[in-house]
């Protein structure tokens, strides 16, 4: 049963999808619910493996903010560890439905993330989406609209049919089996937890035109101004296997972030620093010397680098290793 007025926040990650499923979500209260609704995105650097934030809000009555939610009815964290980053919690109440992307167990859910008292409700969205062979966001569409209460799965399925199946009509009945996956495997469970709820902080410019740093280099860690995506990168990553890589350069030719080192003709393995983990190159390799990995999957190519060498120092190809590779200077 539809209140006054409703509002939901999505938590995600650049490249998970999460800014199409709040239109799908402000589509489903316009153009099937007959309500009021606005949806629209936060984004930091627009870049795959950033942090985004999604709002959508349903009512009776005229919009007249563009705001940020700061107190969700329906909150969606699209991956645990976003929650560690401020405001991802933010404004929550014991009324509030929290659908959380996890194979944790509810007590291990909320004890990992400091989880105030709220309805939680949890779905391994990752391990359903790589069953169904669909994407993510779609899986978590169907568990938030489960945890909602009042939107129909049946107007979910018609707004991915008009989307998913437009663009990708080959993709379309995939996502729609993890529409409904997503839908059904959501559990929810009260928790009455002993963790403070927090009000969500407006942000302050971190940095601008009168508080940036002279040069304007940014010093946080894990941004594109410096290229390391290692702390905001989530998900999948390639994991290569030397014995079957042909050196084509395929990869190289393809990672729109300059990962692959090359020295001599030879792929001598990746600089995960910068993988943003899009895939592409598991995509073109033509031996599947590159295949996808979870992250944290395989110890030698978690974090930083993966080495056919391990004595192979990037000094021998300069400090900046992507910058003065034979990759960068287009030598392969
Ligand atoms: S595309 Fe595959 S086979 Fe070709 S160089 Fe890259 S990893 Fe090796
Ligand atoms: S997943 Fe592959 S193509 Fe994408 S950034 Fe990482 S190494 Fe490059």
């Amino acid at each position: 049963m539809l209140r006054e007025k409703y509002e939901i926040r999505i938590e995600s990650i650049g490249g998970f999808g999460a800014n199409l499923i709040g239109k799908l979500l402000g589509e489903i209260g316009a153009v099937h619910m007959g309500m009021e609704a606005q949806s629209f995105a936060s984004y930091g650097s627009e870049k795959r493996g950033s942090p985004v934030k999604g709002y959508v809000r349903y009512s009776k009555d005229e919009i007249r903010i563009n705001a940020p939610v700061r107190e969700p009815d329906l909150l969606a964290l699209f991956k645990l560890s976003l929650a560690e980053k401020e405001n991802t919690l933010a404004g929550i109440s014991e009324s509030t439905d929290v659908v959380i992307n996890t194979d944790l167990s509810f007590e291990e859910t909320a004890d990992k993330i400091k989880l105030p008292s709220c309805r939680l409700w949890i779905l391994d969205a990752m391990g359903i989406a790589v069953e169904c062979g669909a994407r993510l966001n779609i899986v978590m569409l169907g568990a938030m609209i489960k945890a909602s209460g009042f939107i129909p799965l049946e107007y979910a399925e018609e707004v991915v049919k008009n989307t998913v199946g437009a663009r990708y009509p080959d993709k379309l009945t995939s996502n729609l089996m993890a529409l409904k996956m997503g839908y059904s495997r959501a559990e929810m469970k009260e928790m009455n937890t002993k963790y403070k709820a927090e009000k969500y902080k407006d942000t302050q410019r971190a940095m601008g035109y009168d508080n940036g740093t002279i040069g304007g280099v940014n010093t946080v860690f894990a941004n594109s101004v410096t290229n390391d995506l290692q702390g905001c990168r989530e998900g999948f990553l390639p994991h290569f296997i030397r014995e079957k890589c042909i050196d084509c350069a395929l990869c190289d030719s393809t990672c729109p972030d300059m990962v692959f080192q090359f020295k001599d003709g030879v792929n001598m393995g990746m600089d995960l620093y910068h993988c943003k983990g899009c895939l592409r190159c598991v995509e073109i390799c033509p031996t599947a010397a590159l295949v996808q990995a979870k992250e944290g999957e395989y110890d030698d190519n978690i974090g930083n680098i993966y080495l056919k060498d391990k004595d192979f120092s990037f000094t021998e190809i300069g400090e900046n290793s992507w910058v003065d590779s034979e990759s960068y200077n287009n030598m392969t």
